[in-house]
Order: structure tokens, then sequence, then C-alpha cells
């Protein structure tokens, strides 16, 4: 009976199949409806990371970009050389209300939040800093670029006459590829010290009329045997002589006519005679300008983007903050190209010497080394520059998911150096991860980025030299194509971009 009675209607579940109340509900078989998936689901846009181009960002409006970019141009007109930098950023500073802090030093005047100071050392590095509401010793906010370029320096004893033509011997500074310095018009940019101590700037090949120099190379006919060397064999370094001049003086009898006349031009126009090239640091570069490139104009190309792309953005940011929380610092270095050597170089002690003043002038006299140990160590730096851009006509030298792209904003890099990340600054993961926050925030385009694909190379910035100070150094910069070349390639977006990124560090 029973039985029958359960065939009847709908079976009856088993009572000990019954859930316990700490179960889950059984799920419904289906596809949930629509509106509920939005609620709880990540969009695939939100899960996976994919850097947006700079030129999309909302917040960088074509007009600040190109504003931004014409100020950059016009200023690497006027700075080819770290001195020249240092000469045109101290005259801004000067402007925009900074003070020189030998002055306050001399005078003893205590150092306020808001108050803006700067220090040159040896003409080749400048500091520049807006003191914060937080003391020092709580630390600072920095930002640290370089200002030299590659180039080819004039030898020391270097004028000298061969088959009726006058040449400079030379000797290059930094990482080139030697051939692009061939055949292009180059200027002459530097400073001679003379017999009695008096001292005068040289810039010659730089005004519409100005007469250039160029070095010269092997027409293809005759290049049979060039063209089969290897590319760093083909051009020699010590081969590198300038051409200067090919006419004789007018004294038939006179000996080495042609580099006589060279010398009586240089003495009639300088007052120099040829041992005053012993004290003259004289360098050759590009005689070009600052150029839009495409016929969207988006980019610019220009001599010494490397570094000048970061270290003006940089300086750009610094003179902008007003009252900082912590005190913004930018620091402005010599000889990054030959490894930050020297006593104007990122090695050398301006920094912690400029960040003890900072810590004397804003505690009334209650210095301390422990003040400046303190100070930096709670300190950050963006060190500010260039990466390499991928170059989609020279194929596998970059991992593509961690590579510099032009036009993708500011290249963020945790960590340089070369085979297995020897010699490299390693930013730590707390420290990226704020950076990544503040330029979300900010809506700085970025993305992240190394220097090459493994084992294709390497390189350094300043960035290891800061970190050995204790403070928290990461590498934040501007892809750039040719690096090192003549004419470097920049995205006029990226630069931009990379001010909205220091601004917003510093701010
Ligand atoms: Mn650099
Ligand atoms: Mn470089």
């Amino acid at each position: 009976m029973a039985e029958e009675k359960r065939k009847r209607g709908r079976p009856r579940k088993n009572p000990e199949a019954v859930a316990e109340p700490h179960e889950k509900p059984a799920k419904r078989r289906g596809r949930p409806p629509k509106n509920k998936a939005n609620e709880t689901a990540v969009s695939a846009k939100n899960l996976v990371y994919k850097p947006v181009n700079a030129w999309d960002n909302k917040t960088m409006t074509e007009s600040k970009i190109e504003k931004f970019s014409k100020g950059y141009k016009a200023f690497l007109d006027k700075a080819k050389t770290e001195r020249e930098f240092v000469r045109e950023a101290e005259d801004l500073a000067i402007r925009n209300g900074f003070v020189d802090i030998e002055k306050i030093l001399s005078e003893k005047t205590p150092l306020n939040p808001g108050d803006k100071v700067y220090r040159i050392v040896r003409k080749k590095l400048m500091l520049l800093a807006v003191i914060g509401e937080k003391p020092c010793e709580e630390g600072t906010r920095m930002i640290g670029a370089h200002i030299d370029s590659p180039r080819v320096d004039i030898k020391q004893n270097p004028l000298y006459e061969s088959t009726d033509m006058v040449f400079l011997k030379t000797h290059y500074y930094g990482g080139i590829k030697k051939y692009q310095w061939l055949t292009i018009p180059l200027a002459l940019h530097g400073t001679i010290v003379k017999a009695d101590g008096s001292i005068i700037d040289i810039s010659i090949g730089e005004d519409p009329g100005d007469p250039v120099f160029t070095i010269t190379d092997l027409l293809p006919h005759l290049a049979k045997e060039q063209m089969e060397k290897k590319l760093n064999e083909a051009f020699k370094g010590e081969d590198m002589n300038v051409l200067v001049g090919s006419r004789p003086d007018p004294d038939k009898e006179a000996k080495d006519r042609f580099k006589l006349n060279i010398l009586k031009i240089l003495n009639e126009k300088y007052g120099i005679t040829e041992e005053d090239f012993v004290s003259s640091e004289l360098q050759m570069v590009p005689a070009f300008k600052a150029q839009d490139i495409g016929f969207d104009r988006s980019m610019i190309g220009a001599y010494g983007h490397d570094d000048r792309v970061c270290a003006y953005p940089a300086l750009m940011a610094i003179l902008d903050t007003v009252k900082p929380e912590y005190t913004a610092v930018c620091v402005l270095t010599d000889k990054e190209e030959i490894g930050s050597v020297g006593n104007t170089g990122a090695q050398s002690r301006a920094l912690e010497n400029f960040l003890a003043d900072l810590c004397a002038l804003t505690t009334g006299g209650e210095y301390s080394d422990r003040l400046l140990r303190s100070c930096l160590y709670s300190s950050k730096m963006l060190s500010a520059d260039v990466n390499a851009a991928v170059d989609p006509n020279f194929e596998g030298t970059h991992d593509k998911l961690n590579a510099a792209y032009l036009g993708k904003g500011i290249a963020i890099m945790k960590f340089g150096g070369s085979k297995g990340k020897s010699g490299a600054s390693d930013a730590h993961a707390e420290f990226v991860g704020e950076i990544r926050r503040l330029f979300n925030e900010n809506q700085v385009p970025w993305h992240i980025t190394e220097l090459g694909a493994v084992d294709k190379g390497g390189g350094g910035t300043i960035a290891m030299m800061i970190a050995n100070l204790g403070v928290d150094v990461i590498d934040v910069g501007v892809p750039v194509l040719s690096m090192h070349a003549p004419f470097e390639v920049v995205s006029k977006a990226d630069v931009y971009a990379a001010y909205k990124g220091y601004y917003g560090f510093v701010k």
C-alpha cells in the first residue's frame, strides 16, 4: 500500500539528503541572469594589464602637450652641454623665486616651508629644493636626472694640419656608435681658461650664418675594405678628427701655414694661443636644432634627449612646486654617461652635502649627522632617465611584454643591470606599488619596462648610487628611439607624461 501511495504524485526527497543549514543552496543550472553577473564579476577590461597610448589619456589635451613641447624644444636649442643646461636652469630658477643657498648660509637665515633654494657645483651640477611642511628628518621627495650627453670632446693639444687641411683631435665622450657622428654638421661648444686665468665661453655653429664643422668619411667607391670590417672596427676613435680649415697663411715661407692661419683667426676672435687649449673643455655637438617629426608632428627629433627629456620636465616640476608636504628636491647631475664619476657626478657627495645644509637650515642650529642619515633613509627618488623604446625595424632586442614603447607614457623600470640583474638597482615592490598608485591617482600614462631582452646588453642610471645612500629609488623616464645618436626621437605625449608624473611626485 504504502508503495502504491508513493508511486502516485511526485516522489519525495530522501529525508537524509536534506541540506544542512551551513550548506549553500544548490546552484541553479544554466546561465545566470546578465545583471547579476555584472554586479559580482570583474570585467575583462579590469583583469588584464594593458597600458593605453598616452594620446588617448583624457587629461592630456593636445594643447597642453604642444605647449610643453614648445618650451622643451626652445630649451634644448639653448642647452646642449651640462654647463649650458645649468646656466639656463639657474636663470629660470631665479625668475621663479629660487635663492642661492650659499647666500642663505652666509646670512644664516632659517628656511621655512615654501622657501626655494638652489646650489650649483662647479658649473656642471645643480640641486634645487622647495622646503616642505614636514621636517627634512622625515625624508624628501626627489627627482634625479643627468644633464650630460654623449658627444665628441676636443683633446687638450688638438690642432694639426695635414694635406693642406686643418683638424682637431678628439676623444669621444659616452657610448656612441662612431659612424653616426661622421658627415654631419657639428657645432663647437665649451669653455677656455686662458693663461691669465680669464675664462671665455664658446659657441660656434648655432647662429644662422655661423660656420659649422664635420668629421669626414670614406666614399663608397673606395670603401671596399672598410665595408667588410665589423661595425665596431671600421671606425677608429683616434681617426675621428674634425675638419676646421683649409686656407693657408699668406706667408709662403711660414711653417704649417694652414694651422697658423687658424691660430691667427682664433687669436683675433678670442685672444687665445695654442697653449690655451690645454685648459679648455671643448665639445663637438650636432649643429641641428630640435624639430618636430612626422606629418602629425607627434614627435621631437633632437640632440641630447638623453637625458634632457627627463631633466627638463624634472626642472619644470620643481619650479612649479609651491609648498609641498615633504621637501621637494631636484638633482641634475653631470658625468652619468661615463659612470657618474667625479665631484659633479652622482657618486659625489654633492647631494648629501645639500641635504645636510637643508637639514641644518630648517632645524635652527640643531643639526647633527643623525638628522642627515634619517633624512636619507626616509627619502624617495624618481631616477629620471630615458629608456630604450621598441624599434620595430630592429626585432629581437626587447621582450615585448616588458618593453618601453614610444607613446605609451612614462616608462617605469623596476630594475636595470645586465646578465642576471648584475649591477642593477632594484626598486622594492612596495615602492613600485606606491609609484604605480600615485600615477594612477594622478592619471599619468605609464607602463612597466626593462632596458632590453635578457642577455641582450643592459645599462645603468644614477639609481644605484642614490640607493646606496639608503634612499628608495626607481627609474622612471621617457622612451627614446635612436638613443645616443646625434638625432634622437621622443614622443611629445611622453614628454608631457613625464612632467605630469614628476610633478605629481614632488608637489
Ligand atoms: Mn641617460
Ligand atoms: Mn645615456
